[in-house]
């Protein structure tokens, strides 16, 4: 069980650290990494030790955010001592992979936004209202009354807006626009950002012509699927938004998206309208996320990953 602090705790935390590592969830995405990078980059400005660990690959696709290089990938026989380990966007241990095992702080600070948070470390601030722990950081910010300069900006803003989908999932708030201001008012141009997050290479796209012939439909076309098999899965082709083109069909609730990452091993992306809440969802496979967009590995064939998801589905529906 963790102690849950108050925002203001938190900053105080974050300051009387001195050697810090920053670290978040395997597969990262926007939200994870913007969120971290960005409250490095803060906390390397007030003089402090900070590190910034992911047990994976970063996506070529974020290689546009600032201070992106900053990350490392640690290794297991290497143990990295920090007054504070600070979990970012990432509801349990598992999620950070090795970086749990690598580091050796006086204590866990995690901050985060998914329902599904398991309370594993020693302190939590969770908010499950808020639309990205991007707009976490911007209330951290507001609160401490501390300076962004526009890479931080830029950072935050690009965690917010990929978590909310710029604006258009049902988790963003009046709150979440109010701290988007913020951003724009410390530099961000919002159609620099869009420019970068809407392109995707050509090798993503041409993957998803090859993906969309898979599109099924299931429980009377209240479920729409994808599948990528192994034969065509590449780890450094960006699919992030592949399964919007399942989600945005006409009588679909609940749409989900199959990886065959390794043979046998299936990641599992799922996204909801109003009506289902995919986290029990995922959480029945032993993953999580939120009410809207949950996620979970299943280690079976392809075919069986598929009808046990359908299946879970069948249930909920
Ligand atoms: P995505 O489908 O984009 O990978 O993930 C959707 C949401 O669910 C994200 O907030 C992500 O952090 C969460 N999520 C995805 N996979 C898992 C998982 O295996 N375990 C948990 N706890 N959360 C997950
Ligand atoms: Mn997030």
């Amino acid at each position: 069980m963790s102690k849950e602090l108050s925002l203001k705790e938190v900053g105080k935390m974050l300051m009387e650290a001195q050697s810090l590592v920053l670290c978040f969830h395997v597969s990262p995405d926007g939200d994870a990494l913007g969120s971290s990078v960005g409250l490095a980059r803060f906390l390397k400005q007030q003089g402090k030790n900070v590190k910034v660990f992911v047990d994976d690959v970063v996506n070529d696709f974020y290689k546009f955010l600032p201070d992106v290089a900053i990350i490392q990938r640690p290794v297991l026989d290497e143990i990295h001592e920090a007054d504070l380990l600070v979990v970012l966007d990432a509801s349990s241990r598992d999620r950070i992979g090795i970086v749990g095992d690598c580091v050796k702080a006086k204590a866990i600070l995690n901050i985060d936004h998914h329902i599904s948070n398991t309370k594993f470390a020693d302190y939590l601030y969770l908010d499950a209202n808020a639309a990205a722990t991007g707009e976490i950081m911007c209330e951290l910010f507001e609160e401490m009354q501390w300076k962004m300069d526009k890479a931080i900006a830029t950072l935050f803003y690009t965690a917010i807006v990929m978590d909310c989908g710029t604006f258009k999932f049902s988790c963003t708030s009046a709150k979440t626009m109010r701290m988007a201001a913020n951003l724009l008012e410390a530099g961000v141009d919002p159609s620099d950002i869009a420019e970068v997050i809407d392109t995707q290479s050509r090798a993503s796209m041409e993957l998803l012509a090859k993906v969309l012939p898979s599109l099924s439909f299931a429980h009377g076309g209240k479920v729409g699927y994808l599948a990528i098999p192994n034969s065509l899965y590449n780890k450094s082709i960006h699919t992030d938004n592949f399964v919007n083109y399942a989600r945005y069909i006409e009588g679909v609730d609940v749409a989900f998206m199959v990886k065959e990452v390794e043979p046998g091993v299936i990641r599992v992306s799922l996204r909801s309208t109003k009506a289902v809440d995919v986290s029990i969802v995922a959480a029945g496979f032993g993953g999580g996320g939120h009410m809207r967009a949950a996620g979970c590995t299943i280690n079976a064939p392809l075919d069986e990953a598929i009808k046990q998801v359908l299946d879970a589905l069948g249930k909920v529906l």
